[in-house]
């Protein structure tokens, strides 16, 4: 291994710096934005030396207070990934946003899935074209991804579809525990190939359905919750955008209020910066609501999902 970026932690010894290494946390800024009990699971310490590892790192990341001044330097790092459609980017914005996480929710065929496939496509325009001339990491948990219809929408936008293809890396997840682990393996691809584009298609149904016994929904939304915090991290920490789906039960049982609400409940609430409801309409029409942006309105915008992709 070459330099140690972890050698001048007070209070790091070899082995605990070669552990917390090897589990991974390989950088300061990963160190001080784990918690506790995250470090102390990677290097089977105590919960006093968790503090005090993530407590030196903080310090030496200065990574307390900041100006809003340099929060605003920071969110002009901040880049945009186009979706094909100019009414679908206006509404979030413009564009699917880096350093935050971005949710689809909607029924069976409300196209979650063909969105995931053309911003894994746009994500690697030029910037001039709305891309971020990058790749991207593919989270497949329903087995919907095709590659035959990344290559149509690669086409359509005037790529060559082999190099489209190979830009993407895809993992099929089979269950929630794999998921999980996949996750760690994309901070390592994320830095050797310039990725700035995780989809998780979907984040949820996994977990659902290793979690849907009586009394499991406690558990379930704490490794969900911890999940998307890691995810959060990870876009944070390299400027990644995320997109991530989630699908809606109908459930006709319900009589008042929204009968579509997301599956996952408060929990992607708080994780997702922009959280938008997918409906089909009328051929290939789809509506799109956009629910509690930071600093956008609640609106609607139509799209549609053609041959060559997502368009207006
Ligand atoms: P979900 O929200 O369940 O992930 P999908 O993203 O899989 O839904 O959307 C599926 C829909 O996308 C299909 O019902 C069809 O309307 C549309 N679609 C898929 N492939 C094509 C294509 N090659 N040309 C036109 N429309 C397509
Ligand atoms: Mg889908």
């Amino acid at each position: 291994m070459a330099k140690n970026p972890l050698k001048d932690l007070p209070g790091v010894g070899e082995k605990t710096s070669e552990k917390l290494i090897e589990a991974g946390y390989d950088d300061l800024m990963a160190i001080a934005a784990a918690s506790i009990g995250e470090i102390c699971d990677a290097i089977e310490c105590g919960e006093g030396t968790a503090e005090k590892v993530i407590e030196g790192a903080r310090q030496a990341v200065n990574m307390d207070f900041e100006t809003a001044e340099a929060v605003y330097e920071k969110r002009k790092l901040v880049r945009r990934i186009t979706t094909g459609s100019k009414a679908l980017d206006d509404l979030l914005g413009g564009g699917v946003e880096t350093a935050s996480i971005t949710e689809a929710h909607g029924a069976f065929g409300s196209s979650k899935t063909q969105l995931a496939f053309q911003l894994s496509v746009n994500v690697q325009l030029p910037e001039e074209e709305g891309g971020l001339a990058g790749g991207a990491v593919f989270i497949d948990t329903e087995n919907t991804f095709r590659p035959e219809r990344v290559e149509q929408m690669a086409i359509a936008m005037g790529l060559d579809p082999k190099e489209v293809l190979k830009n993407i890396f895809v993992a099929r997840a089979y269950n929630s525990d794999h998921q999980i682990l996949l996750l760690d393996k994309v901070k390592d691809i994320a830095k050797e190939n310039n990725i700035r584009l995780l989809v998780v298609d979907s984040l949820t149904s996994l977990f659902r359905s290793d979690y849907s016994g009586r009394g499991e929904l406690a558990p379930r939304q704490q490794k969900m919750n911890r999940y998307l915090h890691n995810i959060q991290k990870i876009s944070e920490v390299n400027n990644i955008a995320v997109y991530i789906t989630n699908q809606v039960m109908a459930n006709p049982g319900q009589l008042f209020g929204d009968p579509t609400t997301p599956a996952g409940g408060h929990i992607l609430g708080h994780a997702a910066t922009y959280r938008m409801y997918l409906r089909k309409s009328k051929d290939q029409k789809r509506v799109a609501k956009l629910i509690d942006a930071p600093s956008l309105p609640d609106s609607e915008a139509i799209f549609k999902v053609t041959e060559e992709g997502i368009r207006d």
